[in-house]
């Protein structure tokens, strides 16, 4: 048989096995839904960059009403100057987050060697956009059989992100998160960071089951923007999002990664009370 979309365990035409639910397949992380009707919320900082600023937004967070505890321990940098992440010492700053919040956490994996390593302290595993093509890493994380996010790369269309995310269900792991993050096109840096793609919305819908998700923070790079991306994504109907959070009082420029994009805990908050009024 002709495989004609290159992808088919991923296929919506595969679905009657996995939904139970508006097609789409749920994924249960430690009890939270992603895939049923109500929008999941994760959010936190870009990067863990110390045990106060990571555990004040983890507290805010969880009083914000937000599901899940985003921060990356391992940072896909462009310049190897800037800062790369705590590494375990990041980890370690996440695991008490969650045990003073209890929120499950999200966090990224760069590097096949450190699979192993983070599945102690992941309840979902990120995969980010610089890596959806990093086969051998998709194999890796995807044999855990831990929740995967994978974030669309900058220039991947609907197929090739759909035959990536097919490579993790291969290995016997159906618990994937698509996350649309934004794409480059030719506005990008004039105004803002990449390009919120909401039209891949449906054709994806209609392509596959799997969770859809996107992440208003990289996909606009301006703090100011991220409540209207945010809320025009809800209203196709996603599953969740992917939010980047700064302290209260942090100045965006202080911040080691990613600052001028996180949204300070007041704004999640009143975000978040929107979200809950629209649905
Ligand atoms: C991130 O989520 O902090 C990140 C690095 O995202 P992306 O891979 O989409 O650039
Ligand atoms: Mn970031």
């Amino acid at each position: 048989m002709k495989i004609i979309e290159g992808y088919k365990l991923v296929h919506r035409n595969n679905y009657t096995e996995y939904c139970d639910n508006l097609n789409v397949k749920i994924i249960d992380v430690q009890g939270i839904k992603i895939g049923s009707n109500k929008p999941v919320i994760i959010a936190g900082p870009c990067a863990v960059e110390t045990y106060e600023q990571t555990i004040e937004i983890a507290k805010a967070v969880k009083k914000c009403g937000g599901h899940m505890l985003r921060g990356g321990a391992f940072k896909p940098r462009t310049s190897p100057y800037e800062f790369q992440g705590l590494g375990r010492e990041g980890l370690e700053i996440l695991k008490q987050a969650k045990n003073i919040t209890g929120l499950p956490i999200v966090t990224e994996v760069l590097d096949p060697r450190f699979v192993d390593m983070i599945y102690e302290y992941a309840d979902v595993f990120q995969i980010g956009s610089r890596n959806m093509y990093n086969v051998p890493l998709l194999k890796e994380v995807a044999k855990t059989k831990k929740p995967v996010i994978l974030k669309r790369a900058m220039s991947a269309g609907l197929q090739e992100w759909l035959c990536l995310a097919e490579y993790i269900a291969l290995e016997g792991n159906m618990n994937i998160i698509l996350c649309e993050r934004g794409i480059r096109t030719f506005p990008c840096k004039e105004y803002s960071r990449n390009t919120l793609d909401l039209n891949i919305i449906y054709p994806l819908r209609e392509s596959t089951f799997l969770p859809i998700i996107v992440d208003p923070s990289h996909a606009t790079g301006a703090s100011k923007m991220v409540s209207s991306a945010s809320l025009a994504a809800l209203q196709y109907n996603i599953d969740g999002l992917l939010i980047e959070v700064i302290q209260e009082d942090d100045s965006p420029d202080k911040i080691l990664c990613d600052g001028f994009q996180g949204i300070r805990p007041s704004v999640l908050e009143q975000m978040i009370k929107n979200i809950n009024k629209s649905i």
